[in-house]
């Protein structure tokens, strides 16, 4: 197996202010990162840039959900286990969270990683409805809460903690979250409470949240409503493209993201992956199951459901058309927040695969956000109508390589407490994406090569070795840091 020890590179690394400087980077035969020894400026030109290779915060990739959408939608969709690993690699990522794991299916997630190579994984477990959670905050036990948390993610060997619509079901859209839900106390109790148990247990990862009313039109005013309830606490906002609509007169959707974009520029406690759409054929897969049969009885009447303790998964295929208003304006909304959020420690790269799309589309992320000239020739083809919802054909940003660096991986590594990813110092892992450039930028998009842990796993053509080494999962240890699991459940 080839084993690279030491790569001489244009290093760009934001987690260590390092903007492009001409370093040997040296590691070893574990792949962790020994020596950076600098090198001489006018070797610059000769040389790749490297940056930290991709981490992707919220995936769907390895639960008994994704088993069921992939025999549901086929395998184009949703990738076999033997395919994950190559086309991350293709896209510059090798690091990926499963956000929705059911507790009593981590044993068979574990099976399934131990079958994965090439990747290094995570995953959240779903914790909502769980009825000892349920339970406790009943009980008004934060004490009894954060023991029912310890033992949910310490049994799944789980990195943190998700929640799916807490107290959403059955619920109408739109109402106030600290009206009466269906279990004793309102939504914005449930996420209040759930969200100070994590702070309290100084967990690396904050609440995990999939908020409520996905998908409606208005829902922008419930997403506000739960981020005034949450103001304080550091809280993770899952795909939150999905949670930011105004609603048109007429009913359709506009789009509310420029407001929610402005609280969480203030509110420096808030991260959130975009899960941004891309169009074309996928499937949608999710535990809030009154959202997925809205979508099932609009689209064929097709899905398949799995039911688990904290309520299930359901699947149901889905086209996204750049010709209808909504996926248009979805599209668009999922831009806007990238670009409307100044820091880009608070905002990171997803499209809730597969839900909004596929990752392997993740380039096309890229390119929308560092050029403004390709995603306004989509924009420009959009109806008036649709145009009128939206703010994006003004926004001038354009991401740097610097920022791309963090949305793509040095953000959610951070923010996940993955310690060793996301960055290229010492002690990190060498997980690296080699990029040429074409005058003063990055060629973002398809890596020149991809290092994982000193191997390599692609070398711009084809995959190397490196791919065949086996995934590694990552979960909270009982000291409540992220570490690689040593143990099996
Ligand atoms: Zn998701």
């Amino acid at each position: 197996m080839a084993l690279v020890t030491s790569l001489a590179v244009n290093l760009l690394d934001p987690a260590q202010d390092r903007q492009g400087e001409p370093v040997q980077l040296v590691w070893d035969d574990q792949g962790v990162i020994r020596q950076i020894i600098p090198l001489p400026e006018d070797q610059a030109r000769e040389l790749p840039w490297a940056v930290p290779a991709g981490v992707d915060a919220h995936t769907h990739i390895v639960s008994e959900g994704v088993h069921l959408a992939r025999a549901l939608a086929g395998s184009d969709a949703v990738p076999a286990l033997a395919r994950l690993a190559p086309l991350y690699h293709q896209v510059g990522f090798v690091t990926a969270i499963d956000a929705a794991v059911l507790p009593e299916d981590a044993p068979r997630v574990h099976r399934w990683v131990r079958q994965l190579t090439g990747l290094d994984v995570g995953f959240l477990v779903l914790a909502a409805h769980h009825p000892a959670v349920l339970r406790e905050i009943r009980a008004r036990s934060q004490t009894g809460l954060k023991h029912v948390l310890q033992d949910l993610v310490g049994e799944a060997h789980a990195i943190g903690v998700k929640v799916v619509n807490p107290s959403g079901a059955g619920r109408a859209p739109l109402t106030s979250l600290e009206a009466p839900g269906p279990y004793g106390f309102s939504p914005g109790e449930h996420l209040r409470r759930l969200a100070e148990a994590v702070a309290e247990l100084s967990w690396p990862h904050p609440l995990h949240i999939h908020g409520l009313d996905l998908g409606v039109p208005g829902n922008v005013k419930t997403t506000l409503e739960m981020l005034q309830i949450l103001e304080g606490l550091p809280v993770h906002l899952a795909h939150l493209q999905f949670h930011c609509y105004g609603q048109a007169e007429g009913g359709g959707l506009a789009s509310g993201a420029a407001a929610v974009a402005d609280w969480i520029n203030g509110h420096p406690e808030v991260s959130c992956d975009v899960g941004q759409i891309a169009f074309g054929d996928t499937v949608t897969l999710s535990n809030d199951l009154a959202l997925q049969a809205r979508l099932k009885s609009r689209h064929g009447n097709r899905w398949a459901v799995v039911e688990g303790e904290d309520g299930g998964l359901a699947a149901v295929p889905y086209r996204y058309d750049p010709k209808q208003a909504t996926n248009a304006i979805q599209w668009a909304v999922g831009l806007e927040l990238a670009l409307l959020i100044d820091n880009p420690w608070q905002v990171f790269c997803s499209t809730d695969h597969p839900n909004g799309g596929g990752f392997w589309q993740y380039p096309l992320i890229e390119r929308w956000l560092m050029d403004r000239g390709a995603r306004d020739a989509i924009y420009r083809q959009f109806p008036k109508e649709v145009r009128r919802q939206l703010v994006l054909g003004t926004i001038a940003r354009e991401y740097s390589d610097q920022e791309m660096a963090v949305f793509t991986s040095a953000g959610p590594a951070r923010r996940l407490g993955l310690q060793q990813k996301g960055q290229l110092g010492l002690g990190a892992h060498a997980d690296l994406a080699l990029y040429a450039r074409t005058g003063s930028r990055l060629d973002w998009g398809r890596p020149t090569a991809v290092v994982r842990r000193g191997r390599w796993v692609w070398d711009g053509r084809e995959t190397a070795d490196g791919q065949r080494c086996p995934a590694s999962l990552w979960r909270l240890a009982p000291s409540a840091r992220v570490e690689e699991d040593a143990d099996d459940v």
